[in-house]
């Protein structure tokens, strides 16, 4: 791009040099004319004057006295034959008839003529004047002079030294000129608002306006592009864009955790370094080449799945955009899900199947009539395990469901394990087990049904693997910040290594007694739900034979 600063000098210059000149061809043609019309002017004078001495005396003796270096005087006859001649090298007789010389012809005609003669040889031009006398006779003078290319090619050194100072005083007005032109102009980049000419109004104001616009849409971009990195960074995926050789050109928090370790950023590295696994990288792979897919692979005791798609701009693929996904704790819920539905279905399958053989037996007359009632019994019995089942069941599924909140209330928990213990009490009496309370009537914000089915299946359980005149009892302790519910039992006890596992779903320790004695295999799953719902937890104290204790801690 052409420079302003540049051009303007190098106008000026010229502008400056053309000037020049053409001044001085102006005053060199002008000075010309003023010089041939002076020539003009003396030619006539001493013409005039010398014909009328002629005139007078009759003879041109004088002439010979009349003694001009630079003026040339001839006499010519009426005949045109040269009869004098002032230059001494020229001899008059052996001279041309000079009869039709222009000037001479003037002469005789109208007694006077003029004219010019150029010299090519010479680089010269002759001015010549013609008079006639009275008696015929003409008498010329003339003047040699250089030639306008002459005179021309004589200054020339002068002009060159003139053009030489005026190109110098140009070069230094022009870069001056420019410099004060061009300083303004150019502070106007620190501030457009300081606006040097008024001409550049119009364009400061446009700048002004466009400048306001960029700002604005510049705001704008970064406000997008902050939602962006936020979005990213919140995500709970992980987010990396790979460019096309599969180095990590952006990463989010998660990514670097899922694929990298703690802290650890992944930006800069290629993806290969991050797992050898073959479908991952045969999945990335694939991206570049611009097919989407997905895989799931083991990373670093993790179930990962990666999404890759390939990014594509103007039609051509510029990198790969990757989700990762932790889907450990997801698969271990739906494979937690496909054993509950297996073990429901199982668990249905039993009592119905029962109650389908004995009502089949009395259907067909097979059943003699005292067995009758026995067979009611057992079907009264399995309809009873599977009622209990079904509301374990319909128990959990609420439990189960997002809820934002539970709802609370403020509740005495010795009121409500009294409450338990009248319900339980037929089953207690029927195992002979003794149901005791001990401590204050702690009261906890908490819900009261939730509550309730808490220590009524931790009592039931006491009472069903207690040993005959057994004993439980409740511990109600109200301890800073926590209310502690425990409940404790003379029974049977859990070895230790069932201690982690008996809260799971359909987890039983001895699964004949758990059924003989109406379990379901959910009660201590509720229980545990239930208590997390309360954001508490539960220990458990146990040893074969001798008993267990079950402690609730419930945060305040
Ligand atoms: P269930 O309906 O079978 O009692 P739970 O979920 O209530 O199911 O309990 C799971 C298992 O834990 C029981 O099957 C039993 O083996 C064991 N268990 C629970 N409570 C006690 C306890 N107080 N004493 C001994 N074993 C217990």
């Amino acid at each position: 791009m052409k420079k302003l600063r540049t051009r303007l000098t190098r106008r000026f210059f010229t502008v400056a040099m053309t000037s020049v000149i053409l001044t001085a061809i102006a005053m060199s043609i002008g000075s010309w004319f003023n010089y041939t019309s002076q020539i003009d002017n003396t030619l006539r004078n001493y013409g005039q004057i010398l014909i009328q001495s002629y005139n007078n005396n009759q003879n041109f003796n004088f002439l010979d006295n009349f003694n001009s270096k630079d003026y040339r005087f001839t006499l010519i006859d009426p005949n045109g034959n040269v009869v004098y001649e002032s230059e001494a090298q020229n001899n008059a007789s052996d001279m041309d008839n000079h009869i039709n010389r222009p000037e001479i012809q003037d002469a005789i005609k109208h007694g006077a003529g003029k004219s010019y003669r150029y010299s090519d040889t010479l680089g010269t031009v002759t001015y010549y004047y013609a008079v006639r006398a009275e008696d015929g006779y003409i008498l010329r003078v003339s003047i040699e002079v250089k030639s306008v290319i002459n005179s021309f090619v004589s200054i020339i050194p002068m002009i060159t030294g003139i053009v030489i100072c005026v190109l110098l005083f140009s070069i230094y007005m022009a870069s001056v000129s420019t410099k004060k032109i061009v300083t303004p102009i150019e502070k106007m980049t620190d501030d457009i608002n300081d606006v040097a000419y008024e001409e550049l109004v119009p364009f400061a104001t446009t700048i002004e306006k466009q400048r306001s616009q960029i700002k604005k849409q510049i705001a704008k971009i970064q406000l997008e592009k902050d939602k962006i990195n936020a979005l990213i960074a919140n995500m709970n995926e992980g987010f990396l864009l790979l460019d096309m050789d599969k180095n990590i050109l952006i990463e989010n928090d998660s990514a670097a955790f899922l694929l990298g370790s703690m802290n650890n950023k992944i930006v800069g590295e290629n993806i290969i370094n991050l797992s050898r696994n073959s479908d991952f990288l045969k999945c990335i792979d694939n991206a570049v080449k611009g097919q989407s897919g997905t895989v799931k692979f083991k990373h670093k005791g993790n179930n990962i799945q990666l999404l890759a798609n390939p990014i594509l701009s103007d039609g051509k693929q510029k990198g790969v955009i990757c989700l990762i996904m932790n889907i450990t704790e997801k698969e271990k819920t739906e494979k937690m899900r496909r054993e509950f539905t297996a073990n429901v279905s199982h668990e249905l399958k039993t009592p119905l199947t029962t109650i389908s053989g004995y009502a089949e037996m009395i259907e067909n007359g097979m059943a003699q009539a005292d067995d009758i009632q026995r067979f009611a019994g057992k079907i009264h019995k399995e309809a009873g395990r599977m009622i209990a089942l079904i509301g374990d069941i319909i128990e959990l599924s609420h439990l189960d469901e997002p809820r934002k909140k539970i709802e609370k209330q403020y509740v005495k928990l010795r009121e409500i394990t009294e409450e338990c213990f009248d319900s339980l009490s037929s089953s207690a009496e029927k195992h002979g087990v003794t149901l005791s309370v001990q401590g204050d009537n702690v009261i906890y914000y908490g819900n009261r049904a939730m509550l309730y089915e808490v220590i009524y299946n931790l009592c039931d359980n006491a009472i069903r693997y207690n040993k005959q005149n057994g004993e439980v009892n409740v511990g109600i302790a109200d301890k800073i910040n926590k209310a502690v519910v425990t409940v404790s039992d003379t029974g049977i006890g859990i070895p230790q290594k069932h201690h982690s596992r008996i809260f799971e779903r359909f987890y039983r320790v001895d699964k004949s007694h758990s059924k003989e004695t109406g379990g379901t295999g959910l009660g201590l799953a509720i229980v545990k739900h239930i208590v997390e719902q309360h954001n508490g937890k539960i220990e458990i104290e146990s040893s074969e034979s001798t008993g267990t204790s079950i402690r609730i801690i419930l945060p305040k």
